[in-house]
């Protein structure tokens, strides 16, 4: 049953699984010149946001970059999660030892990359299965990818944002909501998608538990990105879902694994109720 959308319930956990921080080297736009949280952290309290997943901005060397994302997560470990930046060719060949060094170092646990960058690569998805980790994947309307990802990798979660395209690319993000419905280790996020019966429809065909709130900051309003979601008026337990609930499920191994202790085997995330 529909309810009215409101403001959070005290108590309410609400993560934001998809936010840029710290510093890029490039000067093309925002996306690789600074992402600063500032303003995002005051627009966040006010939401009721109280946590959130934090990655680097475009930059020319991963390493350096998730330095710094690890720096502030590791100043607030109660506020923030921190995901691995990789370049899938560039940083080929020393992808684990990469990510291994932020879980060890800074408590990361997820890794992420962007199709501007490069598709991904078996390293990648090989260094998630072995270190229990998901993979946020910005595939740039390459949703097809989706299929072989789920078929080679069925123990690796991959959260796939913007519902394939933050481009709004209307026959990708449809194309790949069927996706969503048939493959039980492909989730996605919310952040950016602009056509809300897109979304809606998502949410409805591939169940709640396929989706995650990001907001894309600190370029997106995360106030205006989560009333999105409120307004998508499900049922208080299946919001909780899709506000805090898969993005721990997916995430918790990682989070919650002993520093220097070795990765648990596990495999994809159970299949979540619709
Ligand atoms: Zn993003």
């Amino acid at each position: 049953m529909a309810r009215e959308p409101g403001p959070a319930q005290p108590g309410d956990l609400v993560i934001d699984a998809h936010c840029h921080a710290g510093s890029g080297d490039g000067l093309s736009g925002p996306w690789d010149t600074a992402a600063r949280l500032g303003g995002y952290l005051r627009r966040a309290a006010a939401a009721g946001i109280s946590r959130t997943t934090l990655f680097a901005a475009f930059h020319s060397d991963y390493a350096v970059a998730n330095e710094e994302v690890g720096r502030i997560v590791a100043r607030s470990p109660g506020r923030f999660f921190g995901f691995a930046f990789v370049h899938a060719e560039r940083d080929r060949g020393r992808i684990r030892p990469m990510v291994e060094r932020t879980v060890r170092d800074f408590g990361f646990c997820g890794i992420k990359l962007h199709r501007h960058d490069a598709a991904i690569t078996r390293e990648v998805c090989q260094t998630a299965r072995e270190l229990s980790l998901p993979v946020l994947y910005d595939v740039m309307g390459e949703v097809w990818v989706a299929d072989l990802l789920a078929g080679e990798y069925p123990d690796v979660n991959f959260i796939l944002p913007h519902l394939g395209s933050f481009a709004d690319d209307w026959r990708a993000q449809v194309a790949f909501t069927d996706q969503l419905v048939r493959h039980p280790n492909i989730y996605t996020d919310t952040s950016g998608v602009r056509r809300f019966d897109v979304l809606l429809d998502a949410v409805r065909r591939a169940g709640p538990g396929k989706v995650l709130f990001g907001s894309d900051g600190p370029w997106l309003h995360p106030g205006l990105e989560l009333a999105k979601v409120r307004l998508l008026g499900l049922e208080p337990r299946d919001e909780q879902l899709i506000l805090a609930g898969n993005f721990l499920r997916l995430a918790r191994p990682a989070a919650t694994r002993p520093a220097n202790g070795p990765a648990a085997p596990r495999g994809a995330a159970a299949a979540p109720g619709r």
